[in-house]
């Protein structure tokens, strides 16, 4: 019935947590498992999905090993959770060549894409050790014209790629009680992940090698969340200001653009370097190596784009500006190529399983 020996052990785990029930009130996986009373393959991608992997339920549990039912949900649900990301991408190729190569397959599109701006910048006339300063300094590093088409071509492939693996994703967890805009269980379902509601292994927060629980990951995961977030905002108003205004970048330190990207970048170093920490001392028992390179390659982009943003921001105006332009677009390339296929997608797929979990709560009430 299923096709993969993780989904086996999950439908076994989600069969004996349906008799037991004990962990009913630790988050959203088990009141949505007592919804059902045998499991798909997409009910039990969906449930993956809505697991936090904070270990309450591990800890918790009187049939977890060495007990013979050797029930382990986070580290199951952690590996169904892994597959599911690449078998609903599309393309599916491209979720192969990066699920087993991830951050090689990152690093050199960085580099190749960078040493093709070079190359651009030495077509061009323009010279390493040359301070380029003022309104439009960028753009005679390399044109605005060619700087949109290029990432505006891989930000819309991303967005493509994005958009039709979550609809393969909605479609297989079951049939939706109504549209995924429906507003109630929207409006729920942004307010149970704006929060990270259920990463708290049920009011005492995320399992350690030390037994002792504690919030850090929710905090790191807030940082790295509203820290992208505060990124795209940037983006998104420097490039209203050039085709509404013709108001060209660089902008001085106290405008809105370089505000939000100096906080959105902030927000990225301290958030993934933390995520990174907080991973070494996690139990190993709850730790699943399925999908681990993803998770580690899309935080290693994440760190190196903030890193490479705030140093461009803060040397802009030296003789290092040109590299230092051309290696931050070359990462951000690769982070837009690889967001479809990295650690990103957990994100879109967690919400919108919080909002068929939504959904089915209301029709049950
Ligand atoms: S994890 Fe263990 S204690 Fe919790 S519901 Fe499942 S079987 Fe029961
Ligand atoms: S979120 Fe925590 S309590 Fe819920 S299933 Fe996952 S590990 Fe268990």
């Amino acid at each position: 019935m299923h096709a993969t020996d993780a989904l086996k052990e999950a439908d076994r785990l989600m069969t004996v947590c349906n008799s037991c029930r004990y962990c009913e009130g630790l988050c959203a996986v088990f009141p949505a498992m007592e919804m059902r009373r045998a499991f798909t393959s997409g009910d039990l991608n969906y449930l993956a999905n809505l697991c936090h992997a904070c270990g309450g339920c591990y800890t918790d549990c009187q049939f977890s090993p060495p007990h013979e039912f050797n029930v382990n949900v986070p580290r199951t649900l952690a590996t169904v959770r892994a597959q599911s990301y690449a078998h609903y991408a599309w393309p599916g190729a491209l979720a192969v060549l990066f699920r087993r190569n991830g951050l090689f397959v990152a690093l050199a599109t960085a580099a190749s894409v960078a040493l093709f701006i070079f190359a651009f910048m030495g077509a061009g006339g323009a010279h390493f050790g040359e301070a380029v300063q003022g309104t439009g300094a960028f753009y005679r590093i390399m044109p605005h014209e060619l700087i949109a088409w290029l990432f505006g071509g891989v930000f819309t492939f991303g967005l493509v790629a994005l958009a039709l693996s979550l609809r393969h994703f909605w479609r297989d967890i079951g049939d939706a009680a109504e549209s995924p805009l429906a507003p109630r269980p929207l409006w729920q379902a942004i307010k149970d992940a704006g929060s990270l509601r259920y990463l708290d292994g049920g009011g005492v927060g995320c399992y350690n090698k030390d037994e002792k629980p504690d919030d850090n990951r929710r905090f790191y995961h807030h940082l790295t969340f509203y820290g992208f977030m505060l990124c795209f905002a940037a983006t998104s108003v420097g490039a209203l200001y050039h085709f509404l205004f013709e108001w060209e970048a660089p902008y001085p330190w106290w405008d809105l653009p370089v505000v939000l990207g100096t906080l959105g970048g902030l927000g990225l170093v301290v958030g993934p370097i933390g995520l990174l920490r907080a991973k070494r001392q996690r139990d190993p028992a709850l730790l699943s190596e399925a999908g681990a390179g993803m998770d580690k390659a899309f935080t290693v982009m994440l760190l190196l784009t903030a890193v490479s943003g705030l140093l461009l921001l803060v040397l802009r105006a030296t003789p290092a500006m040109n590299a230092l332009l051309a290696i931050h677009l070359g990462i951000v390339f690769a982070l837009f190529l690889s967001l479809p296929y990295g650690w990103f997608v957990h994100g879109l797929y967690r919400f919108a399983a919080l909002v068929r979990y939504a959904q089915e709560r209301a029709r049950d009430a």
